[in-house]
């Protein structure tokens, strides 16, 4: 029956699919009309459920009439490699609801030839190497009001991988502010800890290289199980899996296995899950599940704090009110304090002059002006505004009065060219607006640039304020 059963898939699917999740299935009984068949790990169960359960059911139905039923075992070593293997019986969600009696049948006996295809020979004592990086660790990650809370769950996990009720731990914020850096953190106290425990940190960049590689290279078993055999994933950068559907999709099993067996995942995001684009559903809900904790801009006096402590590694003195000077113009992150500080001491060594706080307003000058200033929709409707001495309720209003939709427009336009927003999101914040009418704003600016001087005038002179 289940060779029958696998020439009808066999003829409906892809080879590679057919080898990949149906070669090492294994019938193990037929009663009546339910086929029990053997799958090697949870995992696969889930995947051929979720893939390909319309196919096994029309070919199962017709073997075996209507009320055909399928039921699967599944048999897989234990991550740590012990012979052990648990034994477990899922039904087939296609099926009526599980009766209790079905589910009792009893438990295959161990079978010692039973082979766990994921399994390849060599890979099962291979020593994963955790990818982390000892020099960020809790000591050196500062705390203060900005990253409170990220770096006390942070600890909780740290102390109870697995085993708080952060999982995963969603640690979320813009760029430079300490996302990375705390990662590691986490992973090395865990490490320090519990040295039994496999730790991975992994980019979402490279975690996607790998999968790609993987299925180009017909090895995809392999990477899945590799991802088994990890007690705590740390996976930076997770928004980079935006619009990668089959990354997405792999990735959704691998954390589901490792949430269900209690492992932990601790994920990086320059966005909130909310604000997350492209991304399945149920993957945001998952995020969701655990700890979402933003790591916010530094205060000024975390900022004094993380220069004095990059002075004190490098072991250079500066005279207070120039480290508050630099902590004081220097806000946009952490990274870019750090590159001043630094360039700074580099300034006064390689000049051999004293850092003064002269010597420090050149330098932040040169870096601040560097810094691409975060513009929002909000402030530049302020600015458009106040330009035009308008408010901006009234920029936003319904008038049709010709320099007020002019004042409109020339926002819309700035809001396209200076933030990420999309032009439906920079409509609704433009009164309730629609995308068509940003981008009719955008082509009327653009016209008018052409053949209004004094329209022109009144451009130039908003663009340059944004660009201060
Ligand atoms: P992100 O991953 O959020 O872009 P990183 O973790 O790479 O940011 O941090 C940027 C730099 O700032 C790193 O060198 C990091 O060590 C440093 N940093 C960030 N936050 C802190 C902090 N609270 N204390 C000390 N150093 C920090
Ligand atoms: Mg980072």
């Amino acid at each position: 029956v289940w060779n029958n059963c696998l020439n009808f898939i066999k003829d409906n699917i892809q080879e590679q699919a057919f080898k990949t999740w149906f070669e090492p299935i294994k019938a193990i009984e037929l009663t009546d009309n339910v086929l029990y068949i053997q799958v090697p790990s949870k995992f696969f169960y889930e995947w051929l459920e979720e893939h390909y359960v319309k196919i096994l059911k029309s070919a199962l139905q017709k073997e075996l009439g209507p009320g055909a039923k399928l039921l699967y075992k599944i048999e897989m070593e234990n991550a740590q490699g012990n012979k052990k293997p648990f034994t477990e019986q899922l039904p087939s969600t296609h099926r009526e609801p599980v009766k209790t009696q079905e589910l009792d049948v009893p438990v295959q006996q161990k079978n010692p030839e039973l082979k766990n295809p994921f399994v390849i020979p060599g890979i099962r004592n291979v020593k994963i190497e955790s990818q982390l990086n000892s020099n960020y660790s809790f000591d050196n990650f500062l705390e203060g009001e900005s990253n409170r809370l990220a770096r006390n769950a942070g600890m909780a996990v740290a102390n109870k991988p697995g085993g708080t009720a952060f999982n995963p731990l969603m640690l979320y914020g813009g760029v430079g502010l300490g996302k990375t850096h705390l990662a590691h953190a986490i992973g090395v106290e865990i490490k320090e800890k519990f040295p039994e425990k496999t730790v991975l940190y992994i980019s979402a960049e490279v975690f996607t290289q790998q999968y790609v590689d993987s299925v180009r290279k017909q090895t995809r078993n392999d990477f899945i199980y590799f991802y088994q055999l990890i007690d705590v994933l740390i996976v930076d950068d997770i928004q980079f899996l935006s619009g990668k559907s089959g990354t997405q999709d792999v990735f959704f099993h691998i954390f589901n296995y490792l949430h269900q067996n209690g492992k932990q995942v601790i994920l990086t995001s320059d966005k909130a899950p909310v604000d997350m684009q492209d991304i399945e559903q149920r993957l945001l809900s998952r995020f969701k599940w655990g700890l979402s904790a933003e790591i916010q801009h530094p205060d000024f006096e975390t900022r004094v704090n993380i220069a004095k402590s990059i002075l004190f590694r490098d072991g250079v003195e500066m005279p207070e009110d120039v480290i508050e000077y630099v902590a004081k113009n220097v806000k946009t992150n952490v990274r870019e304090l750090e590159g001043a500080i630094i360039s700074l001491i580099a300034q006064s060594s390689f000049n051999k002059r004293e850092i003064t706080l002269e010597l420090a307003k050149s330098v932040v000058e040169k870096f601040v002006k560097n810094v691409k200033k975060d513009i929002s929709i909000d402030y530049i409707q302020k600015i458009v505004s106040d330009y035009f001495s308008l408010d901006v309720e009234t920029l936003c209003s319904k008038t049709r009065k010709r320099h007020i939709v002019q004042a409109r427009q020339l926002a819309m336009f700035f809001s396209k060219k200076y933030t990420k927003s999309s032009l439906a999101n920079i409509g609704s914040l433009t009164g309730d607006r629609d995308h068509a009418t940003v981008l009719h704003a955008c082509k009327t600016v653009d016209n008018l640039l052409e053949t209004d001087k004094q329209f022109k005038g009144y451009f130039e002179d908003i663009n340059k304020k944004l660009s201060m």
